[in-house]
């Protein structure tokens, strides 16, 4: 059987590589790394295997040599690759552009498409290229598969997907809402609605929070709608991006401020977002020093669930009623503060956590909510890694 022969799952960054060898049908982890700082100074690298983690530094200057040092960790500490049958590498790659709405089998004439993507995503796309390009060298003789954060979103209702922007230029351009994080959210979701079975379609509201964020409205499985748009800087706020503004913004800065493009998107994309509020972008620091009482980090929480508050009341009216929300990523399954914020200001809605289970450490798919409540509230641990793993077995073995 494909599915239990092992996959290994490569996510290359602009500065980092995290990889993955695990079964996909089991889920079993047979390693996990990450290589750091690639091109930095004190670059960093771990490789956990059978329960022990080897770090050390690293002097990679690019994805190429982050694939070396990768090769060289499986040899130094296991499992052996090239005794393993492994089945194939799946990369995550972040955007798909309108071309790829489905998991593909990686060619040259995939990856130069991928290269043609890079306008619409200059931040991430060259890396997954780069890092798609040095493991093919590699792995030359295995299937190799991209797996695209936008895949889940492609066929995004038009009223959704569409901005109120000349017809002819966008579509010269490529431009709709894309949305991503769509492998997250498409796993938490169908992993919610196996643990609540209901009859009919069911609603959903997915919350992915880490250091990127993003909401999805879902109806019986099929994305209605999301808040990230052409790029992934759209809607929540997250640890470094704004998330929504005034598109009146970008000229205002221009004017006002003397910024160019480059130094507006840098603002918007590694300034702003929790950072650009309290200083800092990882939210446990967030809520460390919102409970000494510090203005700016309350503000920034509040901030986040304000937003977080709209966004669920527009994909309520949207899905035209609620059944599940689901919570996922490093913030949204280990911050209870957060979800019950959120849930404090939805009462009306009847969306309530019970607050020992909210409170209560776990690391599998939950309920919080009350046995009585009408919307399911769930905390439900994301896991691209093996959802890539899953998807590369199924079309490396069609
Ligand atoms: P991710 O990108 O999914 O790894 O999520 C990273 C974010 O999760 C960072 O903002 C972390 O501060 C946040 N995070 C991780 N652990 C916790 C925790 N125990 N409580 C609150 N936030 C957390």
């Amino acid at each position: 059987m494909s599915g239990e022969r092992p996959v290994l799952v490569i996510n290359a960054g602009s500065s980092s590589v995290k990889y993955r060898l695990l079964v996909p049908d089991s889920g079993e982890v047979l390693a996990d790394g990450t290589i750091e700082r690639i091109g930095e100074h004190g670059g960093e690298l771990s490789h956990e295997v059978g329960g022990e983690t080897h770090a050390g530094d690293h002097g990679a200057e690019d994805i190429g040599a982050a694939l070396e040092l990768i090769t060289e960790q499986f040899a130094t500490y296991g499992p052996d690759l090239d005794h393993l049958d492994l089945l194939a590498v799946g990369h995550r790659v972040v955007h798909g552009g309108p071309d790829f709405a489905q998991p593909t089998k990686i060619t040259d004439e995939v990856l130069a498409t991928l290269r043609d993507l890079s306008g619409l995503a200059p931040l991430h796309n060259p890396a997954a290229v780069a890092g798609i390009e040095a493991a093919r060298q590699r792995f030359a003789d295995l299937p190799h598969v991209a797996v695209f954060d936008t895949a889940f979103f492609a066929d995004l209702p038009e009223v959704a997907r569409t901005y109120a922007i000349p017809r002819e230029l966008a579509e010269r351009h490529r431009i709709r809402r894309y949305g991503f994080h769509g492998t997250s959210h498409d796993y938490v979701a169908g992993v919610a609605r196996a643990l609540i079975k209901t009859d009919g379609p069911v609603r959903q509201i997915t919350f992915h929070l880490g250091n990127g964020c993003s909401a999805a409205a879902i109806l019986d499985g099929r994305p209605v709608e999301t808040s990230m748009g052409l790029t992934p800087l759209q809607g929540l706020v997250m640890g470094t991006r704004s998330g929504d503004v005034d598109p009146g913004l970008h000229s205002y800065l221009y004017r006002e401020a003397g910024l160019g493009p480059d130094e507006v998107d840098t603002l918007l994309n590694k300034e702003s977002g929790l950072k650009g509020l309290a200083g800092v972008n990882d939210f446990r620091e967030v809520l460390q020093r919102r409970a000494e009482d510090d203005h700016d980090a309350t503000l920034a929480f509040d901030v986040v669930v304000h937003r977080l508050t709209h966004y669920l009341g527009a994909y309520w009216a949207i899905l035209g009623g609620l059944d599940q929300v689901i919570f996922t990523g490093g913030i949204g399954e280990n911050s209870p503060d957060l979800r019950a914020a959120v849930a404090a200001g939805l009462a009306g809605l009847g969306i309530h956590v019970n607050p020992e289970r909210n409170t209560a450490a776990a690391d599998r798919p939950r309920v919080i909510s009350p046995d009585d409540s009408g919307v399911a509230v769930l905390v439900v641990p994301t896991d691209e890694e093996l959802a890539i793993a899953r998807q590369t077995a199924a079309l490396a073995a069609s």
